[in-house]
């Protein structure tokens, strides 16, 4: 089974430069210190992933020439997950059918307040057709693929993360029981949420993400949702223990 992970966007929920500040972050030229709003792409064998579908979509699909999708996964309901759905119209169109979307009851209420146009009886061709799939347990199938959902607290609201093969992708949590961990247990690389150095009361800060990377025993940890107040992305990288490394845009992994 050939599995590839695509980080479609690695930055914290204003993206990397923030409008209108002008840190070190903000203003650094290294590509690597651009980044859009967290997504990831994953394909397994021919299959062909979409975790979050925030702001930058369609710009993340462009720059990584993806043009096909069998469906798209959701991790929360936030805004910078979700607000870019609608730009999944012109791989709805071409595929001709509805784009599954796996989500928990929760998330798939509020894609229906947010998207409630794509619902209405009346045919208009410029709208795209989704398909609701709700999580049935924790073991799903796409298209074949095994997805092993993984359940996490981000403040108050339920997220989930999911483990595709060797590839386990958490993002927006600030805490995870022991007995969701172990799910994470033998993965060959994690992506995990990591927002900042000081405390946050919905994320993991760097010194918890760490902890819980190391207790999660994975080789290869890549954070994500990083924010502007970390140091640039060659400092970081620098400081970081081994086994982790800082996610960025464009970045492809092969397991
Ligand atoms: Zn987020
Ligand atoms: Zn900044
Ligand atoms: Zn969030």
């Amino acid at each position: 089974m050939k599995q590839k992970i695509t980080i479609l966007g690695s930055g914290t929920s204003q993206g990397i430069p923030v409008i209108g500040c002008h840190c070190k972050s903000c203003n650094s030229s290294d590509r690597k210190d651009k980044r859009f709003r967290t997504s990831a792409f994953i394909e397994v064998d021919k299959v062909k992933l979409l975790i979050d579908a925030g702001p930058d979509l369609r710009m993340q699909l462009l720059a990584n020439s993806i043009e096909d999708l069998d469906a798209v996964l959701f991790t929360h309901e936030h805004q910078d997950h979700t607000a870019g759905l609608d730009d999944l119209r012109p791989i709805v169109f071409k595929q001709k059918k509805a784009m599954p979307l796996w989500c928990s009851t929760q998330v798939q209420r509020r894609l229906i307040e947010q998207y409630s146009y794509t619902l209405t009886n009346a045919e208009y061709p410029g709208v795209p057709k989704f398909q609701y799939c709700n999580f049935n347990g924790d073991y799903f199938k796409i298209q074949g693929v095994e997805v092993l959902r993984i359940h996490a607290k981000h403040g108050q609201m339920d997220v989930s993360g999911f483990r595709i093969g060797d590839i386990t992708y958490l993002t927006d949590l600030n805490f995870i029981s022991n007995e969701e961990l172990k799910k994470v247990f033998g993965s060959k690389l994690l992506i995990l949420g990591c927002l900042r150095r000081e405390s946050h009361h919905s994320h993991f800060n760097l010194e918890e993400a760490i902890e819980v990377g190391l207790k999660s025993n994975v080789p290869r940890i890549l954070f994500t949702h990083l924010s502007h107040h970390f140091e640039i992305h060659g400092e970081l990288s620098a400081l970081l223990p081994s086994g982790f490394e800082l996610a960025f845009d464009g970045q492809t992994i092969e397991l």
